[in-house]
Formats: C-alpha cells, sequence, structure tokens
C-alpha cells in the first residue's frame, strides 16, 4: 500500500527536515556542515529507495486523463491517437512500474513530456522518457536549473547537472498551447512561487487541473528559495488556482492525495495566507527565528498539514524566510 509507504517516508524525511531545519542531531549534538550533508544526501537517495520499491497506482480521472501516484510528484496522464502526454516523469527507478501503469492505459507510445518545475521529483526520469520519444516541454527557466548543478539549500543538497537528454528542449515563458488528442492544453507560467520555473497544466475538454508543486494537498508545502521560489508567490499561485478552477474541475497536486477538488484548494490558499499572517507578526516584532518557531505560529494547522515531509517547524522557517 502506497499510503504505508508514504507513512514510512514521511517518518524517514522528518529527521531530514530536523537536520535541515536545525543542523542539529536527534540527540542534540550540532552537526558539522559535512555530516549534516552526508545525512541530507542519504535522505534524498532515501527517497529514491522508496521510490524503487512503491508500486504505482493508477487514478482514472475523466476523458483520456490519468493520474499515476506513487513516484515523487504526481504524474498526470493523457493517452490518445498521438501518443500519450506525460506531465510530469517521477523517478528513474520506477520506470519499469510507470511502463506497465502506462501501458495498462493504452498502448499509444509516450511523445510528450511536461515539467512542471525542475525538481528531482518531478523530471528525474526525463532521460528515460526522452529514450522512449517523449518531446519534453516546460518553463525557460528549467533547462536553466537543469543543465548546471544545482544547490537547494534547505535540503543541503546539491543535484548535479543533467544529461543533454534530460533537458526540455521546448520552452516559453508565459504561455503556451500543446495540440494534442484532440485535446488543447493550456500550460501557463504562475511566476515565482514554489520555484522560479512552475506551470500549471490546464485540460479543458476534461476540466482538469494540474497545479504542479504550487499545491500540496493536505500538507504543508516545500518552498525552494534556492531557485526562486517565495511564500508571497506560493500565494499568489494558490490565489490564482482558486480563481481559475470550478466545484467541477478535478484538480491535481504535485504532492498529496492526487485527486483533489476546489474546496481542499481553497483550504490549502486559507492555510497559507493565516500562517504567513502568524509569521509576519512575529517577525515584525523583532523576533529571531528560533523565537518564532517556538511561538508555533502553524500549532491551529499542525494536527492536519503537519503530517508529511515538511514539519511545522520546518514550514515556519521557510514562510519566515519571505516575509
Ligand atoms: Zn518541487
Amino acid at each position: 500500500m502506497s499510503f504505508i509507504q508514504h507513512r514510512t517516508l514521511s517518518r524517514r524525511a522528518f529527521c531530514l527536515c530536523c537536520v535541515a531545519a536545525t543542523g542539529c542531531t536527534a540527540t542534540g549534538g550540532w552537526l558539522s556542515p559535512s555530516q549534516a550533508y552526508a545525512k541530507a544526501r542519504n535522505t534524498v537517495d532515501l527517497i529514491r529507495d522508496d521510490a524503487a520499491k512503491a508500486p504505482i497506482q493508477v487514478h482514472k480521472l475523466r476523458r483520456d486523463v490519468s493520474v499515476l501516484e506513487g513516484s515523487g510528484g504526481n504524474i498526470a496522464v493523457l493517452t490518445g491517437a498521438d501518443g500519450k502526454v506525460f506531465i510530469d516523469a517521477g523517478i528513474t527507478v520506477s520506470r519499469p512500474r510507470i511502463l506497465e501503469a502506462a501501458n495498462s492505459l493504452s498502448p499509444d507510445p509516450i511523445r510528450h513530456l511536461i515539467n512542471t518545475h525542475w525538481h528531482f521529483d518531478h523530471a528525474d526520469g526525463n532521460t528515460w522518457l526522452n529514450a522512449e520519444g517523449a518531446v519534453i516541454i516546460a518553463h525557460e527557466n528549467t533547462p536553466k536549473h537543469l543543465l548546471v548543478a544545482r544547490r537547494v539549500e534547505d535540503w543541503d543538497y546539491t543535484f548535479p547537472s543533467s544529461p543533454l537528454a534530460a533537458v526540455p528542449t521546448e520552452v516559453f515563458s508565459l504561455d503556451m498551447t500543446v495540440d494534442v488528442n484532440r485535446s488543447k492544453l493550456a500550460l501557463k507560467y504562475y511566476g515565482p512561487a514554489h520555484t522560479d520555473c512552475d506551470i500549471s497544466i490546464t485540460f479543458p475538454e476534461a476540466d482538469i487541473l494540474h497545479c504542479g508543486d504550487t499545491y500540496w494537498n493536505g500538507i504543508y508545502p516545500f518552498i525552494d528559495y534556492s531557485t526562486g521560489g517565495n511564500i508571497d508567490g506560493m500565494i499568489k499561485a494558490a490565489e490564482a488556482n482558486v480563481a481559475t478552477v470550478t466545484d467541477k474541475t478535478v484538480v491535481i497536486p504535485g504532492h498529496g492525495q492526487p485527486v483533489s477538488n476546489k474546496a481542499e484548494l481553497t483550504e490549502y490558499r486559507d492555510m497559507l495566507v493565516a500562517i504567513r499572517a502568524n509569521v509576519a507578526k512575529l517577525k515584525q516584532q523583532g523576533r529571531p527565528l528560533e523565537d518564532t518557531i517556538a511561538a508555533k505560529p502553524t500549532a491551529t494547522f499542525d494536527a492536519k498539514w503537519g503530517q508529511f515531509v515538511i514539519t511545522p517547524d520546518f514550514f515556519t522557517r521557510l514562510v519566515y524566510h519571505g516575509v
């Protein structure tokens, strides 16, 4: 069951977040930078190990659109005579199980891959999907991050540069339409939000919106300040997502339960706004980070939202950084 595996991952990753947030070991001793690096590195490897074992769950949505869950971010698949379109590529170790799941939907070859942003849990599989025949489409900032070694400070991890085959060859700055399988996919740049290269993908005929990592369903989100993300951009993106959907729209989050809706999306937006206000108030009072974390500005939300990779303390730190 992927639920159990997610819980396992959540417990392991909890340790990473503590390490990343405080530089402190479980027993209270401080880690040297190289120890912290080794720990974080191990956990990125653990995410890969987890994906290597996780089954891929298929959720059929509407028309020819499905979601594959279990390899990094949620992967949407559009099937049809022009070949499959993947939204995000998951983690490479899942390749055989992703292929099996995709083949269970239809025999169409994979012809397009759209990256919601550059992060490895969404783009690690780019190389093999390109080898399958997929043209890779993304925001123009995505190749910039993939072409060089990129350090994500909050994960204390430097991702190596990607092979050329993994780098998107069709890019855009504001929006783009992909006309495929009798569907006009609408790709739209959010502006800086979770990173500086987040895009949404709308399937207008099926009334489905894939939000990438601007939306984490029922869990605190990560915000990658190292590559241009910030809390105010996350809120702006959440506002844009709420404004663009109706009560009938199927909303796909980057992480969390993959079939969501306007009500859950709105609750997520409200959570971001409330915590940002709480943290900003404390910071404006001159409270340093550690005091702000100790004041527990996320407390009323923690039981629901604090149960996954991004812990309440870590999320407080991410918000504090941007207000
Ligand atoms: Zn991400």
